[in-house]
C-alpha cells in the first residue's frame, strides 16, 4: 500500500450506535492516528475514549490470518469448498432449517445483505439471527406494533431541541458518550432544558439529571402506564391527534386507569411525590424526547416497555416533531443496518415482512431466488437451543463471540461443542468461540474493509479501508458470496465490489415500493464505484440520487442530505389504516428472586470497554479506567452479606458463578447488584458474567432479559 501522509480517510467508528465519523491516517512509518470527523453530522469532530483509542487496537497480535480446517492451515478454496459442500449436504439430508447463521451488529450492511440473501432466498430458511437480538429487538417489535414499521421517528437534533429529555434505562454518559456530550452542550446553551433519568442505578448520566427516578427493576411498564392514566386524568391529552391519527386509545387508557398512583408507586419503588413531579413535568412539556436503551430492551417485558413509552407520546401527539418523540438508541454500530437488510430471523430485506406473502414474492422476484423463507426462523436464544438439541446441524458464526456473550453461556458453549459442523469467520484466532470451530475463516477488520453502517438516527455512513488486508483475510460479504457460488448460486453472488452489493440493496429498497414501506434508499440504486467511494453520510429515506462532487451544504461534505429527516410528522403511519396503534398493556409483577438467590443482578457496560473486550482489551489506556471486573452492591446489602469494599466475592445464579471485586456504593439500588459484561476468562480468572444469565426472553421480541437475573453474593474464601 502506498502511504500518503497527507491523506486522511473518512470512515466511521466501529463501536456504538452513535455512529461517529472518524478521520484515519497512516503515517510514513505505518503508525495510524485517528481524530473525529468535524464534518460528520453525528459527532461534529467529537470522539469518546473508545473512539479516540481506535489506533491502539488494530495491531495484528492474535489475528486469524489464514483459513484453518480442524486446527491446520488450509487454502481458501479447500476451506470454502468444505463449508459449501457440508451446508449443501446438511440441507439435502435434513432440510433448510437444519442450518443457521448467527451474525453480528459489527458486520457492515453489505456483509449482512449477502448473508441474509443466501439464507432466506437460496437456502430457503430464515435461520439467520444476530447478536443485535440482544441489543434492540424489543424496540423493533415495539415500533412495528405501534407504527406498523420499524422506524425511529426522530433525529439526534431532537435531543438538542427538546425542553425535556427522559432517559430510560440508558447510561448515555458511558454507553453513547458523544450523544451525551451533545446533550450537555445543548443544555449549556439552554439551561432551561430539563433531564429526567429513569434507572435503578445512579449512573454517571445522573450527573446531568434534574431528577433521578431510581426505579425498581422492570418497573418501567407501570411507570409509563401510570403516566398515560395521569395524562388522561389531568386533561393533558392531544384529543385531536388521538382521534385523527391513532387507534386503540380508549382501551389502552381504560386498562391504564385501573392503576392508581399508590399501585404505581408500589410497582416502581418510587414515592407518589416523585411520580407526581415527573408526571406533571411530562404533561406540561410539549417538546419531550424519551430516549431508551438496553434497560428497556433487555427485559422479558421489553416490547411492552417500549409500547408503554410510545403510548404516552401518541397520547400527547409528540411523535416526529422537532424536539419531540420516542427515541431508541442502539448499542451496536450497525444494528440498524442489519435491520434494513433483514438480518434478523423474523424480517425480510428492505424492511419487508416475512409473514407478508406479497413481500415474500417481491423479494424472491427481485433476487430471482429459487426459494424464499416462508416463516420466521429461530431467534438467537432459540437458535442455540436448537443447536443444543440437534435440530441445527451446521452453524456459521460471523464476527461475534456467543460463548461469552449469550445468556446461559455455558450451555451455549456446550451446544457449539456438540454441533456436528461449526464455521466461524472472525478477525481473531482464538476467542472462546473461535476455539470450537471446525473451520476458521479469517475476516477483514475495521480499517481493512469497505462498506456502510447505519446509526441510531437512520444515518448511513461509509466505513472505508485505509490498511491493507493482512495475511489472507477477506471481507465477510466476499466470504459468504464465495460459499453461495460454491453452493450452486453463482449468478446471484457474483458481486465484484461492496459498491455492487450496496447498489443491489438500494435497488431492492425501492423495488415496487408502493409507499407502504418506510425504508427507501432506491435513489442510490445506480451508485457506481466512484459515487460509493464519495458517499457522504445521509439519512433514509433518500430524497434523491447522490451526485459525486455535489456542492456541500453549509458545513457539510459533498453530497450531504438535509440533516433532520423525521417520520410521521404528517400523522401518517405504516399500518393498513395509516393510523398509529395504542397497545393495551397491563403491568405484570414477576418475582424471580428466591431465598437461595435473593438479589437481582443487572448486567451492562462500562465506559471504556466494548462487548467481550476482544478489541478494547488491547489498549492499556482503556483498561486504566477500570482494570478488573467488579460488582456494585448497596451498603445495606454489603452489611447483610458480610462484604467489605474491595473484597473478592462470588456472585452466583442457578447456572454459574463469577469471582469479582465488590464495590460497595449507594449508587446501587438496595436488593440489586450490577456487574459489567465485558470480562471473560481470557482477562480474568473466572469472569464470564453470562455464565450466570438466564435464557429468559421477551415473548414478542425474543430479546433476553439480561438485566434481571436472580443471584446471590458471598465473600470469597480461597481454600
Ligand atoms: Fe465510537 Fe460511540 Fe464513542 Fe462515537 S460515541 S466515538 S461511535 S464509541
Amino acid at each position: 500500500m502506498e502511504i500518503d501522509e497527507a491523506r486522511e480517510v473518512r470512515t466511521t467508528c466501529p463501536y456504538c450506535g452513535v455512529g461517529c465519523g472518524v478521520l484515519a491516517k497512516v503515517a510514513a512509518d505505518g503508525q495510524v492516528s485517528v481524530r473525529g470527523d468535524p464534518d460528520h453530522p453525528a459527532n461534529f469532530g467529537r470522539l469518546c475514549s473508545k473512539g479516540s483509542a481506535l489506533a491502539e487496537t488494530i495491531d495484528l497480535d492474535g489475528r486469524l490470518l489464514y483459513p484453518e480446517i480442524h486446527d491446520r492451515r488450509a487454502g481458501w478454496d479447500e476451506a470454502l469448498d468444505l463449508v459449501a459442500s457440508t451446508f449443501s449436504q446438511t440441507i439435502a439430508e435434513h432440510g433448510p432449517d437444519a442450518v443457521a447463521f448467527y451474525v453480528s451488529g459489527q458486520l457492515l450492511t453489505e456483509d449482512y445483505y449477502v448473508a441474509n440473501k443466501l439464507m432466506k432466498g437460496f437456502v430457503g430458511s430464515a435461520n439467520i439471527d444476530t447478536n443485535s437480538r440482544l441489543c434492540m429487538a424489543s424496540s423493533v417489535a415495539g415500533h412495528r406494533r405501534a407504527f406498523g414499521s420499524d422506524t425511529v421517528p426522530g433525529t439526534y437534533e431532537d435531543l438538542e431541541l427538546a425542553d425535556l429529555i427522559v432517559l430510560v434505562g440508558s447510561n448515555l454518559a458511558w454507553c453513547h458518550p458523544v450523544l451525551y456530550q451533545r446533550i450537555v452542550a445543548a443544555r449549556e446553551k439552554r439551561p432551561e432544558m430539563k433531564i429526567v433519568l429513569v434507572d435503578p442505578r445512579r449512573t454517571m448520566t445522573a450527573d446531568i439529571a434534574d431528577m433521578h427516578l431510581a426505579i425498581a427493576p422492570d418497573g418501567d411498564v407501570a411507570l409509563f402506564t401510570g403516566l398515560l392514566a395521569y395524562l388522561g386524568q389531568h386533561n393533558a391529552l392531544d384529543r385531536a391527534y388521538i382521534t385523527a391519527h391513532t387507534t386503540g386509545f380508549g382501551q389502552a387508557l381504560f386498562a391504564a386507569s385501573a392503576l392508581d398512583l399508590a399501585s404505581v408507586a408500589a410497582a416502581t419503588g418510587l414515592t407518589e411525590d416523585e411520580l407526581g413531579r415527573f408526571y406533571s413535568l411530562f404533561a406540561a412539556t410539549s417538546k419531550t424526547v424519551t430516549v431508551y436503551s438496553q434497560g428497556v430492551n433487555q427485559s422479558s417485558s421489553g416490547t411492552d416497555k417500549v409500547n408503554a413509552i410510545i403510548n404516552c407520546h401518541l397520547a400527547t401527539g409528540r411523535v416526529g416533531r422537532p424536539g419531540a418523540g420516542p427515541f431508541s438508541v442502539t448499542g451496536q454500530p450497525n444494528a440498524m443496518g442489519g435491520r434494513e437488510v433483514g438480518g434478523m430471523a423474523n424480517m425480510l430485506a428492505a424492511h419487508m415482512e416475512i409473514e407478508n406473502p406479497e413481500h415474500r414474492k417481491r423479494v424472491q422476484r427481485f433476487w430471482t431466488a429459487p426459494a424464499i423463507a416462508e416463516r420466521p426462523g429461530l431467534k438467537a436464544v432459540e437458535m442455540f437451543q436448537a443447536v443444543a438439541d440437534g435440530r441445527i446441524k451446521a452453524l456459521w458464526i460471523m464476527a461475534t463471540n456467543p460463548v461469552d456473550s449469550m445468556p446461559d453461556a455455558d450451555a451455549v458453549e456446550a451446544a457449539i461443542k456438540a454441533c456436528p459442523f461449526v464455521v466461524v469467520s472472525d478477525v481473531l484466532a482464538r476467542t472462546d468461540t473461535v476455539r470450537h470451530a471446525h473451520i476458521r475463516l479469517p475476516a477483514a477488520a475495521w480499517g481493512e474493509k469497505d462498506g456502510t453502517v447505519t446509526n441510531s438516527e437512520r444515518r448511513i455512513s461509509r466505513q472505508r479501508a485505509f490498511l491493507d488486508l493482512p495475511g489472507e483475510a477477506r471481507p465477510d460479504w466476499q466470504i459468504v458470496a464465495e460459499v453461495g457460488k460454491r453452493m450452486g448460486f453463482g449468478e446471484a453472488f457474483s458481486h465484484a465490489t461492496p459498491s455492487e452489493v450496496f447498489a443491489e440493496h438500494a435497488a431492492l429498497s425501492g423495488f415496487e415500493n408502493d409507499g407502504a414501506r418506510d425504508f427507501d434508499i432506491g435513489a442510490y440504486a445506480g451508485v457506481d464505484a466512484e459515487g460509493y467511494e464519495e458517499l457522504a453520510p445521509f439519512q433514509w429515506p433518500a430524497p434523491g440520487p447522490v451526485q459525486a462532487g455535489r456542492q456541500p451544504e453549509e458545513g457539510g461534505q459533498a453530497g450531504h442530505r438535509p440533516s433532520s429527516i423525521r417520520f410521521f410528522a404528517d400523522g401518517n403511519f405504516y399500518t393498513p389504516d395509516r393510523k398509529a396503534r395504542f397497545i393495551t398493556i397491563r403491568p405484570t409483577v414477576e418475582t424471580r428472586t428466591s431465598p437461595d438467590y435473593p438479589l437481582i443482578l443487572n448486567t451492562g457496560r462500562i465506559r471504556d470497554h466494548w462487548h467481550t473486550m476482544t478489541r478494547t482489551g488491547k489498549s492499556p489506556r482503556l483498561s486504566q479506567h477500570i482494570a478488573e471486573p467488579f460488582v456494585e452492591i448497596h451498603p445495606a446489602d454489603a452489611q447483610r452479606f458480610g462484604i467489605g469494599d474491595a473484597d473478592i466475592v462470588r456472585v452466583s445464579s442457578p447456572r454459574g458463578d463469577v469471582l469479582v471485586r465488590a464495590l460497595v456504593t449507594a449508587r446501587q439500588r438496595q436488593g440489586s447488584l450490577f456487574a459489567p459484561m465485558h470480562w471473560t476468562d481470557q482477562f480474568s480468572a473466572k469472569g464470564r458474567l453470562d455464565a450466570l444469565t438466564a435464557p429468559l426472553i421477551d415473548p414478542v421480541s425474543g430479546q433476553p432479559a439480561l438485566k434481571h437475573v436472580a443471584a446471590r453474593i458471598e465473600k470469597f474464601a480461597a481454600k
